[in-house]
């Protein structure tokens, strides 16, 4: 049977903007499947500054994409015991949609670029395709161990992610949206409005719920 891909995209997405959103969005359209998935990570320490909850970030995440039929939020790093390990939810998701299902993980170039100092990183290609997206700030430079991988797995041919169940890397352009939810937190700290850079439902919901600094005075 010729299952159509699974799609998703990791992050902390403290809190999910419309860099995050505008990816997924043109992901399913170019991949044309049905939908692009936002599976938010359990976060692995504090930051020492004020923030949200797991629960707080996946209840935005779900409000960012509730009007948006192509868009979908999966909890099951937030609801885990487990640590948020990407290779823990790659074999979930596997364990889930069987071994012939393509699977095909998106992320950044700034995530893409940290790839080999993640857990078990090389198994990745077993159980998923990387889709790597360009990000306004990174550039692709390759080390040698990197070089290496690519040498392996790269392909330009999209139809592979599609059709194969896992082991390609492809590099896509996107527009770029120099938008981070670094900018963001900063930007609430300092009692600015970061509106028009994230949904306005996500950003009613960090000021009703006080989140990251935010003050009324
Ligand atoms: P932070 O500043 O807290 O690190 P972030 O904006 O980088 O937040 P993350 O949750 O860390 O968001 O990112 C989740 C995924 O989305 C990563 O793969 C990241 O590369 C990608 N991403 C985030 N923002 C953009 C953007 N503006 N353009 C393209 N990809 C993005
Ligand atoms: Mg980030």
């Amino acid at each position: 049977m010729n299952q159509s891909a699974f799609v998703f995209m990791g992050g902390t997405f403290d809190p999910v903007h419309h860099g995050h959103l505008r990816t997924a969005l043109e992901i399913q359209q170019w991949l044309a499947v049905d939908q692009v998935c936002l599976i938010p990570s359990k976060m692995p320490v504090h930051r020492g500054e004020p923030g949200c909850s797991s629960e707080q970030r996946l209840a935005m995440v779900q409000c960012a994409v509730a009007d948006t039929e192509s868009l979908s939020a999966d909890p099951r790093e937030i609801l885990s015991e487990q640590p948020s390990y990407s290779l823990l939810t790659l074999q979930s998701l596997r364990d889930e949609f069987g071994p012939q299902r393509p699977i095909c993980m998106v992320m950044g170039m700034d995530a893409f670029l940290t790839l080999p100092s993640w857990h078990n990183w090389r198994q990745f290609m077993e159980l998923c395709h990387i889709l790597v997206v360009t990000r306004p700030g990174y550039h692709y430079q390759p080390d040698a161990d990197m070089r290496d991988f690519m040498q392996r797995h790269q392909t330009d041919d999209k139809q592979r992610l599609l059709g194969e169940p896992a082991g390609c890397v492809l590099l896509h352009e996107l527009t770029p949206l120099a938008i981070s939810a670094t900018q963001i937190r900063q930007l609430i700290r300092a009692g600015l409005s970061p509106r028009y850079l994230l949904p306005d439902r996500v950003w009613d919901y960090i000021k009703q719920h006080q989140l990251y600094g935010y003050r009324t005075n």
